[in-house]
């Protein structure tokens, strides 16, 4: 399926749900741009100045970083000209702030439900990146945020109609396949 408009898409959906995954997928399928707020606080992260140690510290221990920051932040990045023709967004807004003051008209948003319980077999299981900020605590940190302060963000779009929700536990071609046909009806 070749990209024609420029659709902006958010992926949501608790850590091992797979929105990384099926994000690259759809970057190359839609011709979209992929971009993920951990990544990019990741790579912050690794700053030696106040803000980088704060993003390293509150990454680490699984808590959020504050939705003044964060929309400073993601701003920096979709004002660049790569992200003029749309794009894919993983894991921003977490928060119904961050949502609510989010500047750019969504078009869908994908919410991959995987249940608790596969995500933190996912992620026991996930030998392929070791990162510094998976410790078990600190995903059950995030895992308990998600319900608490990220679901409110599920309504927030439903009630704008722009809910898709997609069974993250099918097999990754079967997450995918769903996920374009529910884009082109
Ligand atoms: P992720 O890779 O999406 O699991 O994000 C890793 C960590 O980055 C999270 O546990 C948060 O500490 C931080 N983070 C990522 N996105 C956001 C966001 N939209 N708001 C606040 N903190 C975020």
């Amino acid at each position: 399926m070749k990209n024609t408009k420029p659709m902006k898409l958010i992926l949501m959906g608790i850590q091992g749900c797979g929105k990384s995954t099926q994000g690259n997928l759809l970057s190359k399928e839609l011709h979209l741009p992929y971009l993920s707020s951990g990544h990019i606080l990741r790579e912050m992260a690794k700053e030696k100045t106040p803000l980088g140690r704060y993003i390293k510290e509150t990454i680490n221990s699984g808590i959020l970083v504050s939705d003044k920051k964060m929309a400073v932040i993601m701003e920096e990045y979709l004002k660049r000209p790569e992200y003029a023709n749309g794009w894919i967004l993983d894991g921003f807004p977490r928060t119904v702030e961050q949502a609510r003051d989010f500047p750019h008209i969504v078009d869908h948003v994908l919410y991959l439900h995987v249940s608790d319980k596969e995500a933190l077999w996912r992620l026991s299981y996930r030998n392929d990146v070791v990162r510094e900020d998976e410790t078990l605590k600190a995903i059950r940190v995030r895992i308990e945020l998600f319900h608490k302060v990220t679901e409110p963000v599920l309504t927030f779009y439903e009630r704008k109609k722009k809910l898709l929700r997609i069974d993250g536990e099918q097999e990754i071609k079967k997450v995918n396949q769903s996920i374009l046909k529910h884009l082109s009806k």
